[in-house]
């Protein structure tokens, strides 16, 4: 049987894909291929267990429908409906949305962000929008930021909450199953079938019965997330596939007290602030901040543990958790940013016995350790169980390093008691791009018939903008067809 479509991955920009394609009309014959599990049988057993315990064959958090989008906290940044910049133009968020703007006019990044927050409201989004009620006091905070080179991105943002975009991403897979789209799940992809430049399907390992076969597809979308970054990149170089050199942003999670952030998270729920500290100049920014929230981990396929966090919409800490995060930009000869994001996700593994490293901002200040009683003792209590406290500077380079403690001394002229010691770093956060997939306007590779959408290839950097990028695609696919 040969499937009219492919579509390698189940996150957001797949999901999105297969919903268009149904309001379209075009969705008679189209598979979707995810190694994880169905959105309602995802469990992380860290929940109740509090320690993660390396789910096989994938872990539970980032892998299965709706990708790591099931377990994330949801914020939907509704970029749209805020004025626009002074210059005219929308902020995407995140790196700025990857680099989704190359293929799109803002107007229609506009009309497509408006059109898919429209459908994450028909299946329950919060009508709620963070960040639209305290324009005056955002403005300050806002002034105070660039009187530190800070800049402060602010932008309406709906909450999802992890259990409740949990749900929401059910009743997706629902739809998507009532209107005929094929799912297959706990199916992994291996690799692609590419002859004469061109793709004609994709071969698969059934992880059930352990069995390899083939799947042939007209046209095969890659859609494999940051989790499929490193798989991409190899598939890259196996078929030739055009790439160019991407980056890598490495950091950590930083948790404190929520009194500290408590202007920031009620006035904008997110605060993005963006600077470029002495003396490197490198871009460092806040991300994925949750109030309230709780740090996670998430495993990755070659092992690594790397963090992350959420917020639910019920369940509270008393504790704000956001990423901090150092893009770096290799150049000439060096051209292996994944590798070298690894390795350093490695290193920080080993020394915490292939966990999570947790120290205390303080202890950094002081050249020493951090130690469990001093865990024990300190004023913020990690709200992720299991975490190992031990020396982050081991395995974080000086560059990385100094990038994040200069940034933190800049936001803490900004947010009194952001440089507090008690304040608690994680390592690794590490977000992973394939080297930039060089795409056509339609985003197809330079192989015929295959084409990238979301993270993965690093189109997207995040859930709103992986969305649309599905969205984008299905029309994409209709026209051409
Ligand atoms: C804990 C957490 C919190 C987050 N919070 C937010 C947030 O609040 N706001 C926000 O905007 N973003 C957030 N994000 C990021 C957001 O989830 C991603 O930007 C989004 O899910 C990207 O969508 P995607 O479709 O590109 O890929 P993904 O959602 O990563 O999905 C990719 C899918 O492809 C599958 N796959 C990969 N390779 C293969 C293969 N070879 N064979 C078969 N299947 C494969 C994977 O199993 C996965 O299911 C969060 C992420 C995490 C982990």
């Amino acid at each position: 049987m040969e499937y009219d479509l492919i579509v390698v991955g189940m996150g957001p920009s797949a999901v999105f894909l297969a919903y268009e394609l149904i309001q379209l009309n075009d969705c008679k014959n189209v598979l979707l291929i995810d190694q994880g599990k169905p959105v309602e049988k995802r469990v992380c057993p860290a929940i109740k267990v509090g320690k993660c315990v390396g789910c096989k064959p994938y872990c539970n958090i980032t892998c299965g429908f709706s990708g790591a989008g099931a377990f994330s906290d949801g914020k939907l940044n509704s970029y749209h409906l805020s004025s626009r910049d002074k210059d005219g133009s929308i902020y995407l968020g995140g790196n700025d949305g990857g680099y989704f703007k190359k293929y799109m006019t803002e107007d229609e990044i506009y009309d497509l962000l408006n059109y898919t927050d429209n459908v994450y409201l028909k299946f329950g989004a919060d009508e709620h929008l963070y960040g639209l009620d305290h324009i005056e006091e955002i403005k300050a905070l806002q002034e105070k930021a660039s009187k530190q080179n800070l800049n402060l991105v602010s932008y309406p943002i709906r909450h999802l909450g992890t259990e409740k975009a949990h749900i929401l991403y059910g009743k997706l897979e629902e739809y998507l199953k009532e209107n005929g789209i094929n799912l297959l799940f706990e199916t992994e992809v291996k690799d692609l079938i590419i002859n004469d430049n061109k793709v004609s399907g994709v071969k698969i390992h059934d992880l059930k019965t352990d069995e390899y076969s083939e799947i042939y597809g007209k046209k095969v979308v890659l859609a494999v997330g940051r989790k499929g970054a490193s798989w991409l990149s190899e598939i890259c170089t196996k078929h030739n596939i055009e790439t160019k050199i991407g980056s890598v942003d490495i950091g950590i999670r930083y948790e404190l007290p929520d009194k500290i952030m408590s202007k920031i998270n009620k006035y904008m729920y997110e605060g993005k602030f963006i600077g470029r500290p002495l003396p490197y100049r490198d871009k460092v920014r806040t991300f994925c901040q949750n109030p309230s929230g709780f740090v996670s981990r998430e495993v990755y396929d070659n092992g690594l543990t790397l963090v992350n966090g959420h917020s639910y919409k019920d369940k509270k800490s008393t504790n704000t958790n956001l990423a901090i995060l150092v893009s770096h930009h290799f150049t000439y000869p060096f051209d292996k940013p994944i590798e070298y994001g690894e390795n350093v996700a490695q290193n920080l593994n080993r020394l915490a016995g292939n966990d999570i490293m947790v120290q205390r901002l303080g202890d950094i200040y002081r050249g020493r350790r951090t130690w469990m009683e001093d865990l024990e003792n300190n004023s913020v209590k990690p709200t992720l169980k299991g975490a190992v406290p031990g020396d982050l500077t081991y395995g974080l380079g000086y560059r990385t390093m100094r990038d994040i403690l200069e940034f933190i001394r800049d936001v803490d002229n900004v947010v009194e008691g952001f440089a507090n010691p008690d304040n608690l770093l994680y390592g690794p956060e590490i977000k992973f791009y394939s080297n930039e997939v060089v795409l056509d306007k339609d985003f197809m590779t330079s192989v015929d018939g295959l084409y990238s959408i979301g993270d993965g290839g690093g189109l997207t950097t995040g859930l709103m903008m992986a969305s649309c990028a599905g969205v984008k695609m299905a029309r994409i696919l209709k026209n051409k067809s």
